[in-house]
């Protein structure tokens, strides 16, 4: 079985057109040498993005896992109202109401994580509809919007998501504007938090990005934090050698029973497909370099077991009462 514990459902009219201009440029850097940056990005304006657009119900996107061999998967919606604000675009309670109904449609293979800003003035209320209506079993938080992990104002958030046992997925690592990279992204700020709520789970996605050995040294201190390897699928393709140095790090360093497979689809399948990823993950026991070995048991936990045992812990709005 795999689980992949990152991946989303792109609605145009969600978001602002920075995003999609950064999504453009990233996936436009993906091209052969004979084409230019400019023909690569009004090609994937005109294929790529369209193609995550139409896909409004999900079916595309369960497609993708069925080929993938993934069983289940965790949507992650991204509240980026501030930094990607558009005119006319439905609420952010809208937004996740409307992710909540594509995972409902499919509640044997999805799962839905809310989204939701801090600094929205309503956040509290809005985490609980998400956890009692409409059926969050985790929230996402995208700090490089603009905004601390460890700020006061977050602080409401991780209590409620501490008290009704929800974990927080983060993305972590720097990013280029419009992001906002003013020392907001870096694992070492999630301490605080782990510390002020040891009962907390955290998760951090990517490896923290360019900020893995930090997030590394976070693993080694704290017991309630995760991490996702989704989006190491560049990595992996460009320096396979290395991806398998870095991951056998994580495993032995960090954890090996909480590290967690995941994609980050459908952005990253014009570099590597899910398919291609789930092959090169499982392939691992047998294609990993002589000094750097994985066992069946140890991929077996990372493709599923540890995803298995932490959504095990995560209770529905009803189980509490
Ligand atoms: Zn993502």
């Amino acid at each position: 079985m795999t689980i992949d514990t990152h991946a989303h459902l792109f609605i145009r009219e969600f978001y602002g057109e920075g995003l999609w201009n950064g999504y453009t440029r990233l996936n436009a850097s993906w091209r052969p040498a004979t084409v230019t940056q400019e023909e690569a990005e009004e090609e994937v304006r005109n294929t790529v993005l369209p193609s995550w657009w139409e896909d409004r119900d999900g079916l595309e996107h369960v497609w993708r896992m069925d080929e993938a061999g993934i069983e289940k998967c965790i949507l992650l919606y991204i509240d980026f109202g501030f930094l990607f604000p558009r005119e006319g675009a439905p609420s952010v309670v809208e937004q996740n109401r409307y992710i909540s109904e594509v995972v409902s449609k499919h509640p044997d293979r999805l799962i839905y994580f809310c989204g939701i800003d801090p600094r929205r003035d309503d956040a509290v209320d809005l985490f609980e509809k998400c956890f009692t209506e409409f059926g969050a079993r985790g929230l996402k938080l995208y700090p490089s919007t603009g905004f601390l992990p460890a700020d006061k104002e977050v602080y409401p958030l991780y209590e409620r998501a501490a008290a009704w046992g929800l974990p927080v997925y983060f993305h972590m690592g720097p990013q280029s504007p419009p992001y906002k990279n003013e020392g907001n992204t870096h694992p070492s700020l999630l301490l605080r938090v782990l510390v002020d709520f040891p009962e907390l789970t955290v998760v951090v996605a990517h490896l923290a990005n360019e900020y893995w050995r930090d997030l590394l040294a976070l693993g080694r201190v704290r017991e309630n934090v995760y991490c996702d390897i989704s989006a190491k699928q560049i990595v992996a393709k460009e320096n396979f050698g290395q991806f398998c140095h870095i991951l056998r790090r994580y495993l032995d360093e960090f954890g090996k029973e909480r590290v967690l497979f995941g994609t980050d689809a459908p952005l990253l399948e014009r570099a590597a497909s899910s398919s291609e990823w789930v092959d090169i993950v499982r392939g691992l026991p047998q294609n990993a370099p002589e000094d750097c070995r994985f066992t069946e048991q140890e991929i077996a936990d990372l493709m599923d077991g540890n995803a298995s045992r932490l959504l095990a812990t995560i209770p529905e709005a009803s189980d509490l009462g």
